[in-house]
Order: structure tokens, then sequence, then C-alpha cells
């Protein structure tokens, strides 16, 4: 076997799930790259990712959660249809208000009350590579609004207002900066 730095293309499949990382790490702020080719390396990352997403009790995980710069996010609202994975999804249409309290598994203990558009289109490729388009509503659009943005390399944090952010960087700080606790929060995305 060669040594040496792995391709960006060959994801890590030794373990059955991923480290969540947490903020202050720096993949968290990077914008991801489309996903270019549906194989095998990646249906084996969208199983851990799920079964990652699983363990932190999380609504929605994106890839740059687990440290792959790819444009991919695994998602289940428990509507027994899950779960479910979106490969280059894009924003294509929203409409409408829905205040909801956000939490991110990569900041833990950490929910907000934030408005964001209610009824939210993303369109996608399914890992056969088949294009799809969802509209979700409620927490569905949240999850594609929420999980979008960490793909572009933003937290929540950034659509906080200016109390909300306040309040959330302190707790930050006395978390030491975002010192890992276990265990995620239901729903935390
Ligand atoms: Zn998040």
């Amino acid at each position: 076997m060669p040594t040496g730095a792995p391709d960006a293309d060959q994801y890590d499949d030794r373990v059955a799930t991923h480290t969540i990382r947490l903020f202050g790490d720096p993949v968290l702020k990077r914008p991801a790259a489309p996903v270019a080719e549906l194989n095998g390396a990646l249906a084996k990352l969208v199983d851990a990712m799920y079964t990652t997403m699983y363990e932190a009790h999380g609504a929605g995980l994106a890839a740059t959660q687990v440290g792959v710069q790819r444009r991919l996010f695994t998602y289940d609202v428990q509507d027994e249809t899950g779960p479910h994975v979106l490969v280059n999804p894009e924003i294509v249409a929203t409409s409408g208000e829905w205040v909801y309290e956000e939490g991110c598994l990569s900041l833990p203990g950490l929910a907000f009350e934030i408005a964001r558009p209610k009824f939210v289109t993303v369109q996608a490729l399914d890992l056969d590579g088949n294009e799809v388009v969802i509209e979700g509503d409620e927490l569905l659009g949240r999850v594609f609004l929420h999980e979008t943005d960490h793909l572009d390399g933003v937290l929540m944090l950034e659509r906080l207002d200016r109390d909300q952010r306040k309040e959330a960087m302190r707790t930050l700080r006395e978390q030491g900066m975002g010192v890992p606790t276990p265990g995620g929060r239901l729903h935390a995305l």
C-alpha cells in the first residue's frame, strides 16, 4: 500500500462512526466542494454518517461536521421515512417564515430561536445520481437550510441576532470554546 497523504476522494472507512467536529475546528468554516463521483467510498461515508447522526440524536448531519469537505448531508426528521442523504444540494426556493429553537451538533448545549423561511425547496442528487427536488416545511425545511449552511462554512451563530450572539459567545467561552460534551441534543442539526 502506498503511504503518504490520503487522496481527497478516499474517505476514511476504517471506523463505523465519525467524530463530530465542534465549534473552533476550522473545517466548519470552510465551504465544501461538490461531490464529483458517486462511488462505493461515498456510500460508505453515508453509512457512517447515518450511524454518527443517530448516535448523536441529530436530525441532520453535514459532511463538513465529520471533517469531509464535500457537499452532502444526511437527515432524519423522525417521520418514518429516513434516513436520507442529499448530494450537492442547492436551495432553489424559500417562502414564509418559521421560528424554531435550533441546535447544532457542533455547538453542544446551545439552542436559540431563529426565524428562517418556513417552506424550503432543495434540489440535489440521490446516491444513484437521480435528480431529486424536495419541498420541506417547518423542521424538514429547517434541516435543509441549516445543513446547506454547514456546506457553505456557515454556522447557526451567524443567523443569531445581536443579543443571542452575545449569549452564545459567553456560553462558548464558559465551555472553553467548544469543549466536547457527551452526546447531542435531540433534534440538533
Ligand atoms: Zn449544525
